[in-house]
Order: C-alpha cells, then structure tokens, then sequence
C-alpha cells in the first residue's frame, strides 16, 4: 500500500510573494503552505499527501466541507500539495522518526473516485491474489530511489484519467476484474462489453502461458470522459506472467499487444535517461494529452527493462499539477 501520512522534515520555510501570514514549506519533493509561526525550518511534522481522506475527528473537522478530501490547492498564486500538522495530532507513545509511516495510526484512506454504474458490475469475489493490483507511487516521496536509479533507460507513457482494468487467464479461465473487485461476466458492464468486442479471452488463449494484462477504461461515463470519446476503450500498460509472478519487459509487452491487436497507453519516450530532479520531472509532466488537446492527467516512467528494489517495483507517476488545478 501506498504511504499517504508519514513523519517528515521542514527542510526549508520560504516566504510567499504578497502574503504575510502563511508560508511555502518544503517537505520531501512537495511543496505546501502552512501557517507563518507553526513551524520553523527543520522542524518534523505529520505530512499527509494529495488524496488523503482524513478520519473525521474533531482535529480534521476544518476539513468536513471538503469531505475530509487533501486537495491540490492555489494559494495566493502558490500551489499547496498536502497538508502538514503538527506532532500532536498523533497518538501518545509513537516514536517521532523522520520517515515513520503514520496512515494507519491516523486512520488515513485513499481516496478513490466513485466508481460509475457501467464499471461497476457484480462481484464475484475480490481482486486475485495472484496479480499485483493496479497503482502508482508519486514521484515527490521516491528522491532516494531516484538517487539510485538515476541515468537508468526508461520509457514514459502518458497516464490516462480513466479506471483500472485487468483481465487475465489462468489455468484455463478467463477473468475481468476493476480496480478492486473480480466482476461476474455481464454483457452491460463496460469492461466485460471490451472483452467481448475485442475477444480478449479467444486472444490470451491462443499464448503459451497465463498472462493478465492491465489498462485503463476511459470514454463516455467515466471520470468526466476528458479525451470525448464515443463509447468505451482499454489502453493498456502491463503485461504480468502470472506463473512467473513477473512484469513483462517494455519491448515484449509492446510485442505481445501488437501480436493480440490491442492499444497500449500512449508512449511519449522510448529511451528518457531518468533524471533524479523532481521538479524538473514535474515539469516535464505539463503538457496535453495526446488523445485531445486538453491537459494531460501526467506521465508513468519505468526503466525499459524492469527492476526492483527493496519496496518493490520502480514504476512511478508524475502528475501535471495544472491537471490538478483544473479539475479536482
Ligand atoms: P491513480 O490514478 O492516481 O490512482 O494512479 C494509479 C493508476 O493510474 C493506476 O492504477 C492505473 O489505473 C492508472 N494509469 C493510467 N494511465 C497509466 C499509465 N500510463 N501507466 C500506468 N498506470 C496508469
Ligand atoms: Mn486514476
């Protein structure tokens, strides 16, 4: 699971430009406002991420008309992504590291956007166990890794505003499963209706081993249909050896879809030596879509052949922030 609330540093506390009483703080890659006064340069502090959906507890409760939801926010021209509180939001007894994960000691979720009725389909049990689940880390927490993976050969594709798909066959069956759920075949469920129109379990069928190949659903009904698409398409962006319990590499995943006649997201860099600068990343990620002239969600970088290291697969997002603007 992704860490959305962690023990950090203020590394730098920075004045704005026309505003007196708050400040621009630096804590990991991110940069948030805080009020002047609260805390002073170095000091630690509790930093949740964009897309924490804090508990309602009477700390947050100057968040209930936001519905608990952190946001990327403009204030006075200065982007905010986060929110810092101080060290005695957390329970007595947890030892103040820097680092120290706190998103389950606080009762931090992820927020998630509401599924709509054409994805959502009939359970049929959860999310296999034996495919990793769709997601993405952001950029701004991974300087270390980025350290150590710097030059490394990549390639980005743009990331799509869509919901998460996996389809898969194993030992003879077929599946469909969104983001979360396994879903029971459904002739109305757009992502079942995808699989029927492109013969997606006739397809995996004819490989020579159980594969499980994930997208992303956009089109009319899903996530405001930003790209104006008519109906429903999968783009997709990994292709897993289930027996091997392995990702594909970038060339044999481009291979495998062309062979089956499918559409990968869009590839924007087919050989980007990774820099370790995350805002000269964040600024490689504004720009417009490739489907339709409007924003662009952002980019998803991973070496060309896969690697690994302690905390799992290097595979990261890097969100346009004027994307975030615009429409959260
Ligand atoms: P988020 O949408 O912020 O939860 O970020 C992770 C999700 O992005 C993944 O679970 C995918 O469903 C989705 N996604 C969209 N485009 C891409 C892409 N090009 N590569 C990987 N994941 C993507
Ligand atoms: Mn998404």
């Amino acid at each position: 699971m992704r860490q959305l609330a962690s023990i950090q540093r203020i590394r730098k506390l920075e004045p704005i430009l026309g505003a007196d009483a708050i400040l621009k703080a630096s804590i990991l890659g991110w940069e948030v406002v805080v009020k002047k006064g609260e805390f002073k340069e170095g000091d630690l502090c509790v930093y949740c991420e964009i897309d924490s959906l804090l508990p309602d507890q009477p700390a947050f409760a100057f968040l209930k008309p936001h519905k608990m939801r952190i946001r990327t926010i403009r204030l006075r021209g200065q982007i905010s992504q986060g929110i810092c509180f101080p060290l005695t939001v957390l329970p007595a007894k947890i030892e103040l590291v820097e680092g120290k994960e706190v998103t389950e000691v606080l009762g931090v979720k992820k927020y998630e956007p509401p599924m709509p009725a054409n994805l959502a389909g009939v359970a049929k049990g959860p999310f296999p166990s034996w495919i990793p689940k769709t997601d993405e880390t952001r950029v701004q927490i991974l300087q270390d890794r980025l350290n150590a993976f710097q030059g490394e050969s990549c390639f980005i594709t743009e990331k799509l505003d869509g919901s998460s798909a996996t389809y898969y066959r194993r030992d003879g069956e077929f599946g469909v499963c969104s983001r979360n759920l396994e879903l029971l075949p459904d002739p109305k469920n757009s992502l079942w209706k995808f699989a029927e129109d492109k013969q997606l379990a006739e397809k995996l069928a004819t490989l020579d081993r159980d594969i499980a190949l994930q997208g992303e659903i956009i089109g009319e009904g899903i996530q405001g249909n930003k790209y104006g698409i008519r109906g429903q398409t999968v783009y997709f962006f990994n292709a897993f050896d289930i027996d091997k319990y392995q990702y594909l590499n970038f060339g044999e995943f481009q291979d495998l879809l062309s062979t089956l006649g499918l559409a990968s997201v869009p590839v924007l860099e087919k050989n980007y030596q990774l820099s370790n600068n995350i805002s000269e990343l964040v600024h490689l990620s504004i720009g417009k879509s490739v489907l339709k002239p409007v924003r662009r969600e952002g980019l998803v970088i991973r070496p060309l052949n896969e690697q690994r290291d302690m905390e799992g697969r290097i595979s990261f997002k890097v969100i346009n922030p004027e994307f975030l603007l615009k429409y959260e």
